[in-house]
């Protein structure tokens, strides 16, 4: 975006959080700040338009869900959240995936994408991949089509886009 100095100055580092040697990137200061929310969901639904277009927006559970449903409002689509196991009432499809340490899983809402549906996901940041790649599976086990998954911060040098190579990756930011 024209304004990407500004707008990476609004994701604040935390370091050593929720642990060492971790740096935490929270967007809650961009989220907070109402032109900066507004050029980053111009510049998203410009990659999107780029990339053809979408019939929804699906976002990753909590802070996809803040970007992607400005978003889909924004193209005129409807907004799918894809959530932490336990939140949504049955029927659910459920998809697995490795964390750093342990497991977790994310649900979809059945029948809630419709076979053949291009789909954009998003969420605030890429890391390992994992959390992306898991929502992938969830959204092509509908029969739907995933268009591109994306990011407002790619943190570079985990493996993220290269454990995405099979889909289309967009981001707005990228931190070493
Ligand atoms: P991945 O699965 O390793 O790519 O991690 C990405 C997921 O963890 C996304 O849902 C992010 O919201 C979250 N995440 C990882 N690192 C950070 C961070 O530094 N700030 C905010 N969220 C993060």
């Amino acid at each position: 975006p024209a304004r990407a100095t500004e707008i990476r100055d609004l994701i604040h580092d935390v370091p050593d959080y929720p642990h060492p040697p971790i740096v935490f990137r929270d967007i809650t200061p961009l989220l907070a700040d109402g032109a900066a929310l507004a050029d980053v969901t111009d510049a998203f639904a410009a990659l999107v338009e780029a990339d053809g277009g979408v019939d929804v927006v699906a976002g990753m559970e909590a802070r996809g869900f803040l970007l992607g449903a400005p978003l889909a409002t924004r193209l005129g689509v409807g907004f799918v959240p894809l959530r932490k196991a336990g939140k949504l009432p049955p029927p659910v499809e459920r998809e697995d995936y490795e964390l750093e340490y342990g497991h977790a899983s994310i649900e979809l809402r059945r029948g809630t994408l419709a076979p053949g549906a291009r789909v954009l996901v998003v969420d605030d940041v890429l890391a390992t991949g994992g959390t992306a790649q898991a929502a992938a599976r969830l959204v092509e086990r509908s029969g739907a089509t995933v268009v591109a998954l994306a990011f407002l911060l790619e943190l570079a040098g985990l493996g993220g886009r290269e454990r995405l190579a099979d889909h289309t990756v967009e981001t707005l930011l990228r931190v070493e």
